[in-house]
């Protein structure tokens, strides 16, 4: 019950090369996969997003969300009417933050056209390469992680209940693992209330390995092994698969998405 999808990316004009896959497949109690991706050669922007609601409705708010990023990002469009291209590398974080509140009015959009598919959101986790800079923004517990010189790095913080008592000292990271409200997010696109994006820049450099996932990958698999096999020399895409299927067989109920990003 897997979806293969996969897409190579490479920066020209003396920008790092980059290599891009992902991998995603339905959890096993579940008959719909309600995560979406996507891989953007031509933008540089990569996106993973795990839905949530009713029915297949979390379906619904990942895909539009998705579509709603990859469609801002392509036209370079700004908030205040200027256009990305023109302006140059420095407004990529409000280009992700614009893009960001544009999908989050669009899945509300879509509430309020059919309000059966009312309390649908869904998590948003994208990662943006122009030249030597990746921008990275997110809405709740889709994570991205960067491996350099073996050490896997968390670029993320969890926007969920459990992460807030951790960072207040209440819980460990262990027990927020397995604690029973560790689903519950605290931003959602979808959600109430004003949209708080986190976004944030990192310089890419040879060798970097960049691995946007949903939580179906980790609240099961360890660090350790994330390590392991992103640092695999392996085809991307068996390391994407890789990581899916080690979630799988680890007992994940849940919908799992990867995207992992070479630097070359
Ligand atoms: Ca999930």
């Amino acid at each position: 019950m897997s979806e293969v999808e996969g897409s190579g990316a490479s920066g020209g004009g003396g920008e790092p090369a980059l290599d891009a896959r992902g991998w995603s497949a339905v959890g096993r109690t579940r008959s719909h996969n309600e995560d979406s991706w996507g891989i953007d050669p031509e933008t540089g922007l990569f996106l993973v997003a795990d839905g949530m609601g009713g029915h297949s409705h979390g379906e619904v708010a990942s895909r539009v969300a998705v579509e709603e990023i990859r469609r801002v990002v392509a036209e370079g469009e700004l908030a205040d009417g200027g256009d990305c291209a023109e302006a140059g590398g420095p407004c990529r974080t409000d280009l992700l933050e614009h893009a960001f509140r544009l999908a989050h009015r669009r899945v509300l959009a879509e509430i309020q056209a059919d309000r059966v598919l009312g309390g649908m959101g869904t998590t948003l986790v994208a990662f943006l390469v122009g030249g030597a800079t990746g921008t990275i923004a997110h809405v709740g517990d889709s994570r991205a992680y960067r491996l350099r010189d073996g050490e896997l790095e968390l670029l993320t913080q969890d926007h969920t209940w459990v992460h807030e008592q951790v960072r207040a000292g209440l819980l460990s990271e262990e027990q927020a693992r397995v604690h029973p409200l560790k689903n519950v997010v605290t931003r959602a696109l979808g959600g109430d209330g004003y949209l708080t994006v986190d976004v944030g820049e990192v310089e890419l450099e040879p060798g970097d390995r960049y691995l946007l996932c949903s939580d179906g990958l980790t609240t099961v698999v360890e660090d350790a092994e994330i390590a392991e096999r992103l640092a695999s020399d392996e085809p991307l895409e068996a390391v994407c698969r890789g990581l899916v299927e080690a979630a799988q067989e680890q007992g994940s109920y849940d919908d799992v998405t990867v995207v992992a990003i070479r630097v070359e």
